[in-house]
Order: structure tokens, then sequence, then C-alpha cells
């Protein structure tokens, strides 16, 4: 028997599917959704479609942009030979939130996952080693110090050093398995300070 109609049960279905959300979780969005007036259920569904339609890839540092060139990357008073790795596009909102890192970033969508599958053809890795013909000076390796955090940091480490480009990786400090995103300034500009030569 079902308990909902065929509608409801779809839609709680695809909310379901959404990282962090569980089946109550959805149950309980579906029926605030219902309940919404419905201007405000268009608004919102407009608003998914405009952003997957609109957003894509940074040409130089893949973050999520509406441009075709990011913000950062196309400041021209941020040091463009200085280039921090990072996970995601929030863990670059991270470090902009500090407002004290010049350089400029690369996201890397993801982090080398033997477990999970996600080898470094799945992430943006041949796309920094293509940055690096440029005049670069640095690359910050600012990977989670997670477990593949670490391990892509290392990959990254012998990806690039022969090209005789300086890396470094933040210290740690970051907690183990804490995404960049939940920590606070003060610790995240700690931990670019201490950065250690790889
Ligand atoms: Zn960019």
């Amino acid at each position: 028997m079902e308990l909902y109609s065929g509608h409801i049960n779809k839609l709680i279905e695809e909310l379901a599917a959404l990282p962090g959300i569980g089946s109550k979780s959805a149950q309980r969005l579906a029926f605030h959704l219902i309940n919404m007036p419905k201007e405000k259920v268009n608004r919102l569904a407009a608003a998914i479609v405009d952003a997957k339609e609109n957003v894509r890839y940074c040409k130089e540092c893949y973050t999520l942009t509406d441009k075709e060139i990011c913000p950062v990357c196309a400041n021209g008073r941020r040091n463009h030979a200085q280039i921090m790795v990072v996970e995601n596009a929030r863990d670059l909102a991270a470090y902009e939130k500090t407002g004290k890192y010049e350089g400029v970033y690369h996201v890397l969508h993801g982090a080398i996952s033997p477990m999970l599958g996600i080898g470094p053809g799945d992430i943006k890795l041949k796309e920094l080693v293509n940055r690096l013909e440029g005049d670069v000076e640095e690359v910050i390796v600012a990977t989670n110090s997670s477990l593949e955090g670490e391990t892509t940091a290392m990959y990254i480490s012998k990806l690039i050093k022969p090209t005789g480009v300086k890396v470094t990786r933040i210290a740690s400090g970051v907690p183990v398995g804490g995404d960049l995103e939940y920590i606070d300034e003060v610790t995240l500009l700690r931990a670019l300070e201490g950065r250690t030569e790889l």
C-alpha cells in the first residue's frame, strides 16, 4: 500500500538522494514544499535549473563561476605565480573569507581515493600541470588532512617536483578529516603561514 501519492513519493525519493538528507528529512522537506505557495516553489525550481545551466568551471582555476574567468583569476593584483590547490570550491571560499591570501587557486573537484575508485584522472590534476607552463613559483597544497587529502598531496608533490616548481603543504593543525570550510579563519591562516616544503 502506498502511504502517500506517487508524486510525493517521487519527490521524497529525489530529496533523499541529496547528500546529508536522510529519509526523515526528505519527508519533512517534501511536505514543506507541497505546502509552500506556488510562486515560491516555482522560484526555487527555477533557481536550481538556472544555477545548473549557468554555472561553469573557471577556465584557469576550475572553480565554479558564471563567467569565463572567475573574479580571483581575473584580478590583476593577485599573485598569479602562487597557486593554492584545494579540493573544492567551498575550501576556496573558506580561504577567500580570510581576505589574507593574495595568490590564486586551483580547484581539484575531489581527492584521490582508491577506496572509492577515484584516481588521479578523475580530478583536475592534468589541468594543474598544464598551468605550470606559465610563470609559477609555488604550488601550495591545501587538500584536507584526511587520508584522501594526504594521498592527493603526496601525488601532487611527486608530479610537480620534477618541474622545479616549489611545492609546499599547509601545516597540519587542520583537524584530521576536517573539511576546510568548517575551520575558523585563524586556524586557516596559521596552517597557511606554517606551510612546509614537500
Ligand atoms: Zn579562476
